[in-house]
């Protein structure tokens, strides 16, 4: 049969997956762990692979043959995932968890974020529980008002709400057809095969064949580094965050609250009627030890802020444990000629696993969302109608979005620096004169213009 034909979604309801017990592979050699790398410099691409360049995974009968697997169930597989699925393009999402990520915190979405979940139809089921954020305030650590923006004067289709990941999360989810995610399973090996189809293995020693494959697999993409992407770079700065919960209600009104310091700047958002998301981001010349004691993390994020606005320290006291964490930033930037396109024969990546960025401008996870919807359209359309290819369609998706990202990855870096610098001069002039006097939120909030079609 024509792969085209293979690849042919004709039916929502008609399973793809099949296990087969006769699939067999060229080249049976194990790929041992971490020979991923030399295994890029010894191919000059995804398709002209052969089978004596590369080290097999050893040829299985039990492979599960799919058409397109997600790698990941966060925001980017799962929105990838549903927009596929509204586009009768059934697909399989692997999970290395066993379940959807519960705790965490809140993002906060603008105009274009929103704008992707109405196209994938999810965006009013979160709407009513979330507070539209009217604008937004920003303070000295002494606590002075340094200025004070309104979002809808600025541009009156501006759309600001936090919400929280984990709602995010199972509104996705439950908008796809019953077994399309399958948790505890992480991959471990990824290997393409002569005919352009990929083999992915995963811990638990299962395989699975796919014709296309979609890596939402996040920062530490192993999907991102097989394809021979940069590490992430650590940019110089931590931030701690929490979801600090009010069962009677937050006292806050609807609009974001920065501090900013000398190394050091704090902010606290309303999520809900009694919810407030916040973060205290700090400069530390290197990540730092992994710690999950939530009472640490507490104690530590308290002692960075002890002398600024009492707020804060009642916001980070009414926080619950689970939801604290701390994280050192990061991001790489996709340099054109020397970081590869996103996508090699039919593997692709999406959201962090593709640009990773730092969170100064509130768009990774609208990034994510962006990229779900323009690869789905472009992905189903050569599913459907053959033309283009599908390795045209994923080469179109990387060629169309990395002018977004790219820029975008630079520009929240660079943001975060001017946030973060710790010189007394140039910190005074930028809340004494820059920030009073002459920053315009407009241009600042233009790269949340983005439209894109119901699906
Ligand atoms: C401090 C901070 C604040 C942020 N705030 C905002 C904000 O306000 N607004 C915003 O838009 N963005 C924000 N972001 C960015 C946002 O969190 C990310 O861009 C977004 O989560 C990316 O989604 P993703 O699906 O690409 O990756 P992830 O959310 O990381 O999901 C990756 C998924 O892949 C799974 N996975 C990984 N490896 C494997 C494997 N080997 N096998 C199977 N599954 C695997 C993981 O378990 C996970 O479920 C923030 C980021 C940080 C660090």
């Amino acid at each position: 049969m024509h792969m085209v034909q293979l690849l042919r979604y004709r039916n929502n309801n008609m399973s793809m997956a099949t296990t087969t017990s006769s699939f067999v592979f060229l080249k049976s050699h194990t790929l041992v762990p971490g020979h991923t790398k030399t295994l890029l410099t010894q191919v000059d691409g995804f398709g002209s692979r052969t089978s004596t360049s590369y080290k097999g995974i050893r040829a299985q009968s039990d492979v599960q043959k799919e058409q397109v697997v997600i790698v990941g169930a966060g925001i980017a597989g799962l929105a990838t995932a549903l927009s596929l699925h509204r586009l009768g393009v059934r697909s399989l999402v692997l999970e290395q968890s066993e379940s959807l990520r519960t705790g965490g915190t809140s993002l906060t979405l603008f105009k274009n974020g929103w704008r992707v979940l109405d196209a994938i139809g999810v965006a009013n089921d979160l709407r009513p529980q979330f507070l539209e954020i009217q604008g937004m305030v920003v303070k000295s650590q002494d606590g002075r008002e340094l200025r004070a923006f309104n979002f809808k004067q600025e541009d009156q289709s501006q759309e600001v709400r936090a919400v929280e990941r984990r709602v995010l999360l199972e509104t996705l989810a439950n908008q796809l057809p019953q077994d399309t995610i399958q948790y505890s399973s992480e991959l471990e090996r990824i290997e393409a095969t002569p005919n352009g189809d990929t083999l992915l293995q995963l811990v638990d020693g299962s395989k699975l064949l796919a014709k296309i494959v979609i890596g939402c697999d996040g920062i530490r993409s192993p999907i991102a580094k097989w394809m021979g992407f940069a590490e992430p770079k650590y940019v110089g700065h931590c931030a701690f965050r929490g979801l600090a919960s009010y069962s009677e209600g937050q006292p806050f009104g609807p609009r974001v609250n920065y501090v900013y310091g000398r190394g050091l700047r704090a902010g606290f958002v309303p999520v809900s009627p009694t919810k407030v998301y916040w973060f205290i981001c700090f400069n530390s010349p290197s990540p730092g030890p992994k710690i999950t004691d939530a009472s640490v993390l507490k104690k530590q994020a308290k002692e960075l802020v002890k002398n600024w606005p009492s707020e804060l320290l009642n916001i980070v006291d009414s926080t619950p444990d689970d939801t604290v964490i701390r994280t050192p930033l990061e991001d790489r930037w996709l340099w054109p000629g020397i970081s590869p396109p996103a996508s090699a024969g039919r593997v692709v990546v999406v959201g962090d696993a593709w640009h990773p960025m730092t969170p100064n401008l509130g768009q990774g996870a609208c990034c994510a969302l962006e990229d779900s919807v323009v690869l789905a359209k472009k992905l189903a359309r050569a599913i459907h109608s053959e033309d283009p290819s599908v390795e045209e369609a994923l080469r179109s998706y990387g060629t169309e979005r990395w002018p977004r990202v790219f820029p975008l990855t630079i520009r929240a870096n660079l943001v975060g620096s001017v946030l973060q610098w710790e010189n007394p001069v140039v910190c005074s002039v930028r809340n004494n004169i820059v920030i009073p006097k002459l920053v315009r939120l407009g241009p600042l909030l233009e790269h949340t213009n983005f439209t894109c079609e119901n699906l």
